[in-house]
């Protein structure tokens, strides 16, 4: 059975106090409930994610990365490699965030190399990709979203893919307060999952975890999180507050 998995991508958002006063709430949430086949994640900032780590410790909370570079260390002024990530004991590094793709340009096989460096120092790689308003305006969501996932993720071999999460966060969705449907959400999953199935197998297809993300708030997570081929959610806005995340918790 595929994991439930709610992710919140703290994004630019949170000086180290502020972070682990968060952390701290999220923990006491967590510490309440009973998470059966159900992983939280947050992504804090980098310069906060030891901060969080150390506040997590012995909860069920894991602490992602948001954002890693490809090459394995040397003159890359301000980059992070996979391997610093893995120094600090994480285990998880977002990918291919459409604020990424847009605002720092990077394209499918900067984030192909990017996916094959995270998956070497063992990480996870939770993998976003999304289409624009035009797209989906003009009818191409499903051919931009199905060459996101094939230009950054069909040159792995099948064994690889235990290390992958998908996340759909269609950019118009995203801090808009617009969602995409329940419906239009579980339609793409669906689709995902079927090129997933004809460029590997079933087996693979029916294991890997499904995030949506666009706008998702307590008010409408469960309805999201009902739909069979969404297995949870990756949460921007409604995951900085520990009131809020923990209503998307609950919601799974
Ligand atoms: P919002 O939940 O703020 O729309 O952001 C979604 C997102 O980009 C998560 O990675």
């Amino acid at each position: 059975m595929r994991s439930k998995i709610v992710a919140g991508n703290w994004k630019m958002n949170k000086t180290l106090n502020e972070s682990k006063e968060l952390a701290n709430e999220l923990k006491t949430v967590v510490s309440g409930l009973t998470l059966e086949n159900t992983r939280v994640i947050v992504a804090p900032t980098f310069v906060n994610l030891t901060g969080v780590s150390e506040t997590v410790e012995g909860s069920v909370i894991e602490v992602a990365a948001q954002n890693m570079h490809q090459a394995e260390s040397g003159a890359y002024t301000g980059e992070i490699s996979g391997e610093m990530l893995k120094g600090i004991g994480l285990n998880s590094v977002i990918l291919g965030h459409s604020e990424r793709r847009a605002y720092f340009g990077e394209d499918d096989a900067l984030l192909a190399s990017k996916v094959d460096a995270a998956l070497k120092n063992n990480l996870e790689v939770i993998f976003c990709f999304g289409e624009e308003l035009e797209d989906r305006k003009s009818g191409n969501h499903f051919n931009v979203v199905g060459s996101q996932v094939k230009n950054g993720l069909f040159h792995l071999e099948a064994s690889a893919w235990k290390n992958i999460v998908l996340a759909y966060e269609p950019v118009w969705a995203i801090g808009t307060g617009e969602t995409a449907s329940a419906e239009q959400a579980q339609e793409m999953h669906a689709f995902i999952r079927s090129i997933v199935e004809k460029q590997y197998d079933s087996g693979i297809a029916d294991s890997v975890s499904i995030l949506y993300g666009g706008s998702v708030k307590p008010a409408n997570a469960e309805e999201i999180f009902s739909k069979p081929d969404v297995d949870g959610g990756l949460i921007g806005g409604a995951a900085l507050k520990s009131e809020d995340f923990g209503a998307i918790i609950k919601a799974i």
